[in-house]
């Protein structure tokens, strides 16, 4: 067990806040879960009581103005000391709550991990990421379930933060494992429950258990409240969860966007209702640990599409991140301000934005849309077209109409193509190619030149401190990054006055106790990667993609040969096939070369070993890896057929 903390309890009323507390007017009552105690109206400083400062009257010493003076500023002190502590006033001291993460911390995307009391689980998100180019024929990965599976009986829910792919992607590959009810808000609910039908599972929608923000809900052991939350997709929400060892707060992916579209900023009066609780722990998004300051509101964005559409006299075509819905809206605003019609193209954005205008989390006219192939009968200075592609992928329409093979838009030189987005780490070369193609037709572009053509949707630096500030939890554990955002947003944690051991910096598969006490290192959890082929929804086991990934590297050679036991010699002219190894022109001296390696492979052979064939192939296998090594410094996937006469 690897002990990362076991501080004695600090001064600074983490640990004896509730005594402070506990005064004639606030009887301290028990410490039960669910108990919510209010901060004392009145606090009691009788010892330091000052007299009244307007009364020109003295202070217990006989001091005068002076005197009350410094009372004021020792009262402020202590005041300042109170309120920046943690008091820890909730929650048993005995009891302890673990965590692990099995996807997510150091790596981006496939966000996952378990909360654990005693006798309950909770799972929060289940999301997928996107495989290495080497993983050939690899179109999504999952987490590995393995450790779900060994506390299958413990599992009480599963609980989702916000309707990206890297929080949902994976449910319904996990739900084809086993089930257990799924709780959150409507849109993302709502994007698995199509999911689910894509799948072929609807019946599991039964699972479904849609929750209302600020309204706690009891899943097993645990106590879980759903806090609104600024983010790149609407209905994202922190999470409060609270057991028998108190409240941990995980903050799910967020900014803090104080002029969103929707005007629904982010629910401040419910976290600080939890800090001034008390929190045992924070859990906080990382991904842009590096940026200094704020996070730009999401607004400010449509100000710089009004600038755009404004000035473009032909079409514009805007690329965004399909579940951006806010993004979007914005884009039809413009759109409507100047005059333009909107076609909206590309299967996940139709998808997307028809799904929330459903659910009425934006609202259109219907009568601003236009149909794909309506967009050549419109002047082209009344046309905006809304696609996906924005990370160059190239099966999607951007990627098609930048190389002229889309149906309905051709690419001309009149025309303003916007990509309001930001590379994904590794998506970079595919959005270039995507740039330069559309530069190729002449087409004027607005890409990243313009630094407010696009927004983050996770919290830079400021608003980091800020959360912090607000939960002011007694641990830390930054959550959503790879190590190196992990350690930064560990410094400036730091930074708020936690103190570093109170930080746990743990990557995928480490669990960790956390109480009052301390946080513990427990012990690894199983975790990694399940690889899905997309085409038919289903895994691609590990050895077949290290075959794939070995064939692209190394090729192959494929032997057929007779061998003559009693002559000890090859029967017929072996065949030999090689794929991926050398020149056609070069083959047919290269099979030369291999025939020779087994004429004399199979006089080498002794009369017992024909007993045991499997030998033989092993023994030929290492005979042809050594010769072409030699010669190409290559170790292909060699296949012998071996038959003896
Ligand atoms: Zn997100
Ligand atoms: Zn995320």
């Amino acid at each position: 067990m690897d002990e990362i903390n076991t501080e004695a309890p600090p001064k600074d009323g983490a640990q004896d806040g509730g005594k402070r507390w506990r005064n004639k007017r606030t009887p301290r009552g028990g410490k039960r879960m669910g108990e919510v105690k209010e901060a004392p109206k009145n606090r009691d400083h009788s010892e330091n009581r000052v007299g009244d400062p307007f009364s020109g009257g003295v202070n217990r010493n006989g001091e005068g103005w002076f005197g009350r003076m410094r009372d004021a500023i020792t009262a402020n002190k202590k005041s300042h000391e109170e309120r920046l502590g943690c008091y820890m006033n909730f929650g048993s001291k005995e009891k302890s709550i673990r965590f692990a993460p099995l996807g997510g911390l150091d790596q981006i995307g496939g966000n996952i991990a378990v909360f654990e009391t005693e006798k309950s689980a909770i799972i929060v998100d289940v999301g997928m990421s996107f495989p290495t180019p080497e993983m050939h024929g690899v179109d999504i990965l999952i987490p590995d379930f393995s450790y779900l599976h060994a506390i299958k009986d413990k599992i009480a829910g599963i609980v989702i933060t916000h309707a990206h792919e890297d929080h949902i992607g994976a449910v319904p590959y996990l739900f084809k494992e086993l089930q257990a009810p799924l709780y959150g808000t409507p849109l993302p609910l709502a994007m698995i429950g199509s999911k689910f039908d894509e799948h072929k599972i609807i019946a599991h929608k039964n699972f479904f258990r849609f929750v209302e923000k600020r309204k706690p809900v009891k899943i097993g052991d645990f106590e879980v409240e759903w806090i609104h939350m600024t983010h790149s997709v609407i209905d994202a929400c922190s999470l409060a969860i609270t057991t028998e060892a108190g409240t941990v707060i995980h903050t799910g992916d967020f900014k803090l966007d104080n002029s969103p579209i929707d005007g629904f900023p982010p629910d401040y009066h419910r976290l600080a209702y939890y800090g001034e609780r008390g929190v045992l722990a924070l859990f906080s998004d990382s991904t842009n640990s590096f940026n200094l300051g704020m996070t730009k509101s999401e607004s400010i964005v449509g100000k710089t599409f009004d600038d755009l559409f404004s000035k473009a006299k032909g079409r514009v075509i805007m690329s965004t991140f399909s579940s951006n819905s806010h993004r979007i809206a914005q884009a039809i605003d413009s759109a409507r301000k100047f005059g333009r019609k909107v076609a909206v193209i590309g299967r996940s954005m139709e998808k997307n934005l028809s799904l929330a205008m459903e659910l009425e989390y934006v609202k259109f006219d219907q009568k601003i849309f236009i149909d794909a192939h309506e967009v050549a009968k419109m002047p082209d200075s009344e046309v905006l077209v809304i696609t996906t592609g924005s990370q160059g992928e190239n099966q999607a329409a951007l990627f098609r109409m930048s190389i002229n093979e889309h149906r309905h838009i051709h690419i001309k030189p009149t025309d303003t193509i916007v990509i309001s987005a930001k590379a994904i780490p590794g998506n970079e070369a595919s959005i270039s190619t995507v740039v330069n193609q559309i530069a190729k037709s002449g087409a004027t572009i607005a890409y990243q030149e313009f630094s407010e053509i696009h927004v983050s949707g996770h919290a830079a630096q400021e608003e980091q401190k800020m959360m912090i500030r607000l939960i002011k939890p007694r641990f830390f554990i930054p959550v959503h990054g790879e190590c190196q955002h992990l350690l930064k947003h560990k410094e400036t944690a730091i930074s708020c006055g936690i103190p570093e051991r109170n930080i746990a910096v743990i990557e995928d598969g480490e669990q960790i106790d956390i109480s009052a006490q301390g946080i513990r290192k427990i012990r690894g959890v199983r975790c990694g990667k399940t690889f899905i082929d997309n085409q038919i929804n289903r895994e691609v086991e590990s050895d077949v993609v290290y075959d794939r990934q070995n064939l692209a590297k190394e090729g192959i050679i494929v032997l057929i040969m007779q061998i003559d036991k009693k002559e000890q010699k090859l029967s017929t002219k072996p065949s030999v096939m090689s794929y991926g190894l050398v020149a056609q022109k070069r083959e047919r001296a290269f099979n030369k070369e291999l025939e020779g390696v087994l004429d004399s492979f199979v006089r080498g052979i002794r009369p017992e070993e024909y007993g045991n064939m499997k030998m033989i192939e092993n023994n030929l296998r290492q005979a042809m890896k050594k010769h072409i090594f030699r010669s190409l410094k290559r170790y292909p996937i060699i296949v012998p057929n071996i038959f003896v006469q």
